[in-house]
């Protein structure tokens, strides 16, 4: 059967309602099981209209209570949020769920978890000018693996856990995304739109950053990496000076345009020997996670654009079940990794709120026929009653189709 997952953060089921909201999401709804985030990054969360408070903010962290014999070989220690003052929020969900019949996936964010990169600095991805990220750890660096392991072990083994996903698994200095560097307003809201015009107007871009500059300054060069590739025989100064120059002609005559970030790395070696380097360890890294892993282990992606992404580079064939996220449902043929175990479809919870929603209940079911296995809505805290409804009505859709 056609599955439907809800993704949902802890706080949006607080201890006291979490029978009530899976009650209505399994009877109601119809879905199959809950992916709840336990180690999440920071966030601030606008929520739907019978949610308190409103907003919703987090410093991120985990969101259970690790095990510590779990930690015990490594210095990276997970951060337990703050909003886990009492109790065992993940214990108390996986309980509500088994009793109904559901399962629950526990979402890991693999580099990005709130505050990790801050306190372990030592262990954060570095750029090229040797700028620790604030927000990833360096999924190469050995004591974040063995981390990793320890918390994929930790998860797997808490009652009534069915699969682990791992989200943010990739090696990146994300700070590169929205690093200033002149301005880059691509749009301003025009005060006096004429009759029937636009309310927005095109405005400058002159930043002196494109997207092959911040592909390159969201490579690690960090310690670990820098060693691993080095042992490897690769030249990793002549990569290092591949990245710097061209940030640094960017400043003498603006972004290299008319590149594609692929041909770029086609065209300098030794970087793409690095990044292929780098892709390799995450391969490693994803079996070793598997392997410790007492559930079955999946991965969420993106549908890039870019054939010079990391997640592109992933063996996919590796994880029980691979998640794409999918911003456009019309690309929703050319999205479906064809390595995969298992396919499933991630999509926003806006995809079930205005127009979007009548176009839902016709995706869903092309979805089930091309292959995909499950649709994940992502997340729970903003779907509003009128959203559950076109939810309910759209998996109905699905499933009847997939069985005809
Ligand atoms: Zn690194």
């Amino acid at each position: 059967m056609f599955e439907l997952f809800i993704v949902a953060y802890p706080w949006d089921l607080p201890a006291e309602d979490v029978g009530g909201v899976l009650d209505q999401l399994r009877g109601e709804v119809g879905v199959s099981g809950l992916s709840l985030w336990v180690a999440a990054p920071p966030s601030a969360q606008l929520r739907a209209n019978s949610r308190h408070p409103r907003v919703f903010r987090t410093r991120g962290g985990v969101f259970f209570q690790p095990a510590d014999r779990h930690y015990a070989q490594t210095r990276c220690q997970p951060i337990v949020s703050s909003w886990v003052t009492m109790g065992n929020p993940l214990a108390t969900i996986a309980k509500a769920c088994a009793g109904r019949g559901l399962s629950l996936r526990t979402i890991v964010s693999a580099s990005a978890a709130g505050r990790m990169a801050e306190r372990y600095p030592e262990f954060a991805c570095k750029n090229v000018f040797g700028d620790e990220s604030r927000d990833r750890l360096c999924l190469a660096n050995a004591e974040v693996q063995t981390y990793l392991r320890g918390m994929a072990l930790d998860l797997s083994t808490s009652a009534g856990v069915t699969a682990l996903t791992l989200a943010d698994f990739d090696i990146r200095w994300s700070d590169a995304d929205d690093l200033h560097a002149g301005a880059s307003l691509e749009c301003v809201i025009n005060p006096s739109p004429p009759p029937g015009g636009e309310g927005r107007v095109r405005g400058f871009s002159d930043a002196l950053l494109g997207p092959v500059e911040r592909s390159l300054l969201a490579v690690c060069f960090c310690e670990s990496c820098v060693q691993r590739s080095q042992s490897a025989g690769i030249d990793v100064e002549a990569a290092r000076r591949a990245v710097e120059q061209t940030v640094n002609l960017a400043f003498e005559r603006g972004p290299c345009e008319g590149t594609p970030v692929a041909d770029f790395f086609a065209e300098h070696e030794s970087l793409a020997e690095h990044r292929r380097r780098q892709i390799e360890d995450l391969n490693t890294l994803l079996r070793k996670l598997k392997e410790a892993c007492r559930c079955d282990l999946l991965l969420e992606r993106t549908a890039f654009d870019s054939p010079a992404d990391a997640a592109n580079g992933l063996d996919l064939s590796i994880p029980s079940a691979v998640i794409t996220r999918v911003d456009d449902p019309a690309r929703l043929p050319t999205v479906m990794p064809s390595r995969a175990r298992r396919n499933e479809l991630q999509l926003s919870a806006t995809a079930a709120v205005g127009p979007a929603a009548s176009r839902l209940v016709g995706i869903l079911p092309d979805a089930a026929n091309a292959g995909f296995a499950a649709v994940e809505i992502d997340h729970y805290g903003l779907l509003s009653e009128s959203a559950l409804t076109t939810l309910k009505q759209a998996i109905r859709f699905a499933r009847r189709s997939a069985v005809g």
